[in-house]
């Protein structure tokens, strides 16, 4: 029945949404996860729950103009796919990058939904963004496009509705320029995003929430085999935010991070990387990672993003895109000893990747719930905006550290609970599933 029931499922999703790669991809994982587990309980087959978790509740696609600082009109187009919301408003960022389209909006979104679902916080599933790109575009012109693009957005978001956040390409400077437009568009000071600035309405760990929890729930899957963090190798692809707060809590716990990147190329520093110069590189001057080496004579920089899974290490955080590894990359990455691999980006690793490293029997936490911890932070961001309250940081810390160890409880409970121990893909999978498909039942069919 398995194999079957999977194959149905998939009939339906390539057929429904043509062309669209990533979404069917994720798809596929999750109904090969979770098909073993509808067999053996008739009521979700039935009552197809699985059939419309892969149909978005709603998908809202808009035009995005504005006008650049040489007075040109230019038109972007704009997404948002509110996926699921049996347990709580859709949740989920928004990613400004000039790969989005469809596909890569509906791939994210249904994998919030498990995500969300872990983190034990109210939220649904959703994701938007746009294709739109921020680099190189000045300030003013990126204020000039958030303002566009929450003019259409605001009338379909809302505190107990939808709250969006960052993803790639979208962090604090762009979510405040949509923040300010929803605020005047609806006349209301509400927490309709998150990942507000500290003093109107952020949470404090929230912009160190995602590379935190990473390293978080990578310290649990270490101390499973009897390891930890104390002088490993380490490194970590991307540069932005994942990539620089997993580096830094890393570092903080002993460990030597020794290579990062961007979309031009990699560096390596076997004297450990000096975060302070990449946060100057990159969140203050929006440089690209080449620089560093113009101040750090121990680094070598390489052309090409791919390279950097040839780096030997004890542990890799792809923390950059989707499948960034390839079946080869993660072939190397066994072959030079990597014993751990925690996914800080949506699904880094291919499905032939993600072979390697489970026949190789290493340590693999995936990203539904390797990077749950920047969602479950902007949950705890909402609450304490609706509550009208700050907590300080070392209770966010807290808090989100306790969410990293449930989520892995969660995980590897599932995977044991369904014959599977120690397959987190299946865990993270089959758990996030359960809680929203018994939502769903008792919902009825809506
Ligand atoms: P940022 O925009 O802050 O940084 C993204 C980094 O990845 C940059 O270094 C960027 O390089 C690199 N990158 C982006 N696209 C590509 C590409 N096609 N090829 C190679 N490198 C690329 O984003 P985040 O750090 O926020 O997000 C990184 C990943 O983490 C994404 O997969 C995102 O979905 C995921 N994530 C983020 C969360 C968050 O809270 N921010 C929460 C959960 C998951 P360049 O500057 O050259 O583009």
């Amino acid at each position: 029945m398995s194999e079957q029931y999977v194959d149905e499922v998939m009939a339906l999703v390539t057929q429904r949404n043509p062309g669209e790669e990533e979404f069917h991809q994720a798809a596929r994982e999750v109904a090969e996860s979770v098909a073993p587990v509808v067999a053996k309980r008739p009521e979700l087959a039935k009552a197809k729950v699985l059939e419309r978790m892969v149909e978005p509740e709603r998908q809202i696609m808009f035009r995005v103009p504005w006008v650049d600082d040489d007075g040109e009109v230019q038109v972007n187009r704009g997404f948002r796919v509110e996926f699921n919301s049996a347990i709580g408003p859709y949740k989920g960022g928004l990613r400004f990058h000039p790969s989005v389209y469809l596909g890569i909006i509906k791939f994210l979104g249904f994998e919030q939904i498990f995500k969300n679902a872990l983190t034990t916080t109210p939220i649904g599933g959703g994701k938007g963004g746009s294709d739109f790109d921020p680099k190189g575009k000045s300030d003013n012109e990126v204020m000039r496009f958030c303002q566009s693009f929450m003019s259409e957005l605001y009338r379909h978001i809302g505190p107990d509705t939808d709250v969006p956040a960052g993803d790639i390409g979208v962090g604090g400077r762009e979510i405040g320029y949509m923040f300010g437009q929803y605020k005047k568009l609806t006349n209301t000071f509400a927490g309709v995003l998150t990942g507000k600035g500290i003093g109107w309405g952020g949470s404090l760990v929230r912009t160190e929430a995602t590379g935190y929890g990473l390293v978080y729930i990578v310290t649990r899957a270490l101390a499973d085999r009897g390891e930890d963090w104390n002088g490993k190798r380490v490194v970590i692809s991307g540069s932005g935010n994942v990539a620089i707060y997993a580096t830094q809590k890393a570092q903080q716990l002993g460990a030597k991070v020794v290579a990062l990147s961007d979309s031009s190329g990699y560096i390596v520093d076997d004297d450990g990387i000096t975060l302070d110069t990449v946060k100057d590189i990159k969140e203050v001057r929006r440089g690209r990672i080449r620089e560093y080496t113009e101040t750090h004579s121990s680094a070598k920089y390489t052309d090409g993003w791919q390279g950097i899974w040839s780096v030997p290490c004890d542990v890799a955080l792809p923390s950059a895109t989707q499948n960034e590894i390839d079946g080869a990359a993660a072939k190397q990455l066994v072959d030079n000893g990597c014993i751990a691999v925690g996914e800080g980006a949506n699904m880094p690793s291919t499905p032939e990747a993600i072979d390697v490293f489970q026949q190789a029997d290493l340590a693999f936490v995936p990203a539904k719930a390797a990077n749950a911890g920047g969602v479950a932070t902007s949950a705890l961001e909402m609450t304490q905006n609706s509550m009208r309250l700050d907590w300080s940081f070392d209770e966010v810390d807290a808090k989100l550290k306790g969410i990293m160890n449930a989520v892995y409880d969660q995980a590897a409970g599932a995977a044991e609970q369904y014959g599977k121990k120690g397959d987190l893909v299946a865990g993270a999978n089959i758990a996030g599933f359960l809680k929203v498909a018994d939502a769903m039942l008792a919902q009825g069919v809506v």
